[in-house]
């Protein structure tokens, strides 16, 4: 085995792990080395003091308030309304929805959108790769409007099969659903160049940024998407929160999906008139803290800045997958070209779910099993992978126990050669 420079000259580097209060408690026993970031990420100390200080300084019900904390919520409310927006370089915050996550973000469009635009014979396009929150909520909406779900394949190296794509777009594609990184995989899709082909056949496009805005510059004007959502939990922000960015031209005709306080201008028993947009989609109180957590999240990130995110992690992809590969009875799954910090595999001899137990005793998270994309899953003919996922404080130091965790378990389960 080739031991792995630590250091080298050009070598970006990010020392953040001291932002992080959970990454200096042990585990077991053993430092903590956390790599299930895929699943959700730790938070800063900034993001829980202000959520924190939020509930001590400024706690109100926000819009309808006259009293001076309602205005003051309020405002802290509508920041993080604008730092979502320069997140995602939106053109305007009336595009910019809060939910509860990307679930919830993609329901909303499904409910809202797809209800009020889908009849039999439309056809929704997703890919093989998505997670079960791009795949499901359509499912509901085909089996209501007789619109059919279509699938773009896979490639073996986990890259989509554009010209599959270009073949399967046509007329009666209403709607495009894209993960931008896979959470299975890493792939990174080419989804400005897809959002061109979609809008060529007349269709929309929905973007799933889950695992893409705490590890790559966003930028919806660019992509020219019609809808791009993500949660805040994967990107050192609270559970429980996250956003739908939907064009203005396209959100301002879509009708309410739930409805409630504060997505109204009138009601009465005979009738009621709603709010403009993104009022209309907020019915009831909103989570205020878990925005203000987002807010403070998103301002971290953006002072570490995405693309120095970005250029790290990918030196930690390229250290792991170096060493990943050195071991004996390894299978990557998800090689494409362009991959975010996320390493799927199966070991042989190894059952996914054994080895994220074992390497458990060593103080090393990862994750085990479909991860929510069962169809992707299937399509390599696997019950699940072991799945390693990297974030802004993981550490050269974080890729070399992963990798000591696995020849340690290889060698528990006789599988491994003698290095
Ligand atoms: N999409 C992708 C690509 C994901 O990785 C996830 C979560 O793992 C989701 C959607 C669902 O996110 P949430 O559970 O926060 O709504």
């Amino acid at each position: 085995m080739n031991a792995p420079t630590l250091v080298e000259s050009q070598t970006p580097q990010l020392n953040l792990t001291g932002d992080f209060p959970i990454l200096s408690r042990p585990v077991k026993g053993r430092r903590l080395v956390y790599l299930d970031n895929g699943a959700t990420t730790q938070k800063p100390a900034a993001v829980i003091q202000a959520e924190c200080q939020y509930y001590e300084q400024s706690n109100a019900n926000i819009h309808r308030g006259v009293h001076f904390l309602s205005q003051h919520a309020t405002d802290l409310y509508e920041q993080g309304r604008e730092s979502v927006r320069r997140l995602l370089n939106a053109a305007r915050d009336e595009e910019i929805v809060f939910t509860r996550g990307t679930t919830e973000s993609i329901n909303l469009v499904a409910y809202s959108w797809g209800w009020a635009n889908l009849k039999e014979g439309n056809e929704i396009l997703v890919t093989g790769m998505e997670h079960h929150s791009n795949i499901v909520p359509w499912q509901l909406l085909c089996e209501r409007t007789g619109a059919r779900l279509r699938v773009v394949p896979v490639t073996d190296s986990g890259e989509l099969d554009m010209d599959e794509y270009r073949a399967l777009l046509n007329s009666r594609t209403r709607l495009v659903g894209i993960v931008h990184v896979s959470n299975a995989l890493g792939t990174i899709n080419p989804v400005q160049e897809m959002t061109r082909m979609a809008h060529e056949a007349g269709a929309l496009v929905l973007v799933d940024g889950a695992q893409a805005v705490a590890h790559t510059v966003v930028d919806v004007q660019a992509i020219d998407c019609d809808f791009y959502v993500f949660s805040a939990h994967k990107l050192y922000g609270p559970t429980g929160m996250g956003a739908l960015y939907a064009r203005y031209d396209v959100l301002k005709d879509m009708p309410p999906w739930q409805g409630g306080g504060d997505m109204i201008h009138t009601v009465s028993f005979e009738r009621s008139t709603y709010a403009d947009v993104p009022q209309r989609f907020e019915a009831g109180t909103p989570n205020i803290a878990g925005v203000v957590g987002l807010d403070a999240a998103i301002r971290y990130v953006q002072g570490v800045g995405l693309e120095a995110i970005a250029s790290y992690e990918d030196h930690l992809l390229q250290l792991a997958t170096e060493q990943l590969l050195e071991l004996p009875g390894i299978r990557l799954i998800g090689t494409a070209a362009a991959k975010a910090g996320i390493l799927s595999f199966v070991v042989d001899g190894i059952h996914p779910h054994d080895l994220g137990t074992i390497l458990d005793t060593d103080g090393v998270a990862i994750r085990a099993g479909h991860h929510c994309a069962m169809p992707l899953m299937t399509r390599f003919g696997i019950p699940g992978t072991a799945r390693a996922s990297l974030a802004l404080y993981n550490t050269e130091e974080d890729v070399l126990a992963l990798v000591a965790a696995l020849r340690k378990a290889q060698k528990l389960f006789g599988t491994g050669r003698e290095a």
